[in-house]
């Protein structure tokens, strides 16, 4: 097994809320075992553009509890192409690099994959992303902070709702993952949850709403996930409006503050124990992973398995949100 002794990091694709903590932990972990560790700016960019630093335990403090990411992110186009990951290849080799730790989604695991194949680098993924989709974590870093905040917000929809009697048709981020609707959902108590993941009757939705104004009851929160079937809240309402013109209907997209704010306790403690874990495989071997959680366990899964997942949402769960929205 070859001996890694200088080792980079970088955040890539969508921040989330806990990118620094992971940093903090990889640049950390590896101080401690005595390696160099930089930091590359704008993710796959900085590869190409040489924008390339050394980091020490002290360019990392006072980062665990701030959102965002130390590091910026990017997308990057040139990095899809042989010649572009070849001239980032150039630029690590310049700093005698030998392993790579990306924080991202499973965009830019496919990227790590395709790098390591061709150069010899081996790469480590950590998911860091808001949606939850990720196969082969229970977690990823920033779901939680972002589940958080759309809870307060929607807490705080529900009070202006509940003044005025209005129904308010709630949009949540999600393009494709509906883990934030639904969780947020059913920790706010909304009547009804849309998500990309599970086809919806609008007509059932929309009889349920008059059901529940025959009997008084004016409040309703609807949360839609951005990627639903219908377009978001915007078209949601729009079917409403149309068969329920006279009900006080509101739309709120709650958009990036989803994406900002300080990483909760959780979010904290994944990003940590999966950036400890980054340096411990680059450093075992285990090479070309992503570090995921599951079953409160460290778990490798292969970066070409890395992907997206949108596993089946279980149908008890809205069982449970019809049940308790009664
Ligand atoms: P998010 O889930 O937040 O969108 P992501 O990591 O999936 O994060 P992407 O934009 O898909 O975000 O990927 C980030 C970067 O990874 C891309 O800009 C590109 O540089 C690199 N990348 C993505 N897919 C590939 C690929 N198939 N081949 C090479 N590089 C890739």
């Amino acid at each position: 097994m070859k001996k890694v002794n200088n080792i980079a990091v970088l955040t890539s694709g969508g921040d989330a809320p806990g990118m620094n903590a992971a940093v903090r932990a990889v640049v950390r972990t590896g101080i401690y075992h005595q390696l160099n560790v930089y930091g590359v700016m704008y993710g796959y960019r900085g590869m190409l553009t040489g924008e390339i630093f050394p980091m020490e335990n002290k360019t990392v403090a006072n980062i665990i509890q701030r959102g965002g990411t130390i590091l910026k992110t990017a997308r990057c186009k040139e990095f899809y192409e042989y010649e572009g990951r070849k001239k980032a290849y150039e630029n690590l080799k310049k700093f005698g690099i030998d392993g790579i730790v990306v924080i991202g989604g499973d965009g830019s695991f496919k990227g790590a994959q395709k790098f390591s194949q061709e150069f010899d680098i081996p790469c480590i993924g950590l998911p860091g992303t808001i949606d939850k989709d990720i196969a082969g974590s229970d977690f990823t870093i920033g779901f939680d902070t972002a589940v958080n905040t759309a809870v307060e917000a929607i807490d705080k929809i529900r009070d202006t709702a509940d003044a005025h009697d209005r129904l308010f048709i709630i949009e949540v981020m999600g393009r494709d993952a509906g883990y934030i609707a639904l969780h947020s959902g059913i920790a706010t108590g909304a009547e009804h949850i849309l998500m990309p993941e599970r086809k919806t009757n609008i007509d059932d939705v929309i009889d349920d709403l008059a059901a529940n104004e025959r009997r008084s009851k004016l409040v309703n929160l609807i949360v839609v996930a951005e990627g639903d079937e219908f377009g978001g809240a915007n078209e949601v309402a729009k079917h409403v409006k149309e068969r329920l013109p006279h009900l006080d209907t509101r739309v709120c997209i709650l958009g990036h503050i989803q994406r900002g704010g300080s990483p909760t306790c959780l979010d904290r403690l994944i990003a940590s124990r999966m950036g400890y874990a980054a340096v411990d495989a680059l450093l075992n071997g285990q090479h070309n992973n992503m570090i995921g959680i599951v079953n409160n366990q460290i778990h490798y899964t292969p970066l070409d398995h890395a992907v997206k997942a949108t596993q089946k949402i279980d149908p008890e769960w809205f069982k449970i949100v019809k049940i308790l929205a009664s």
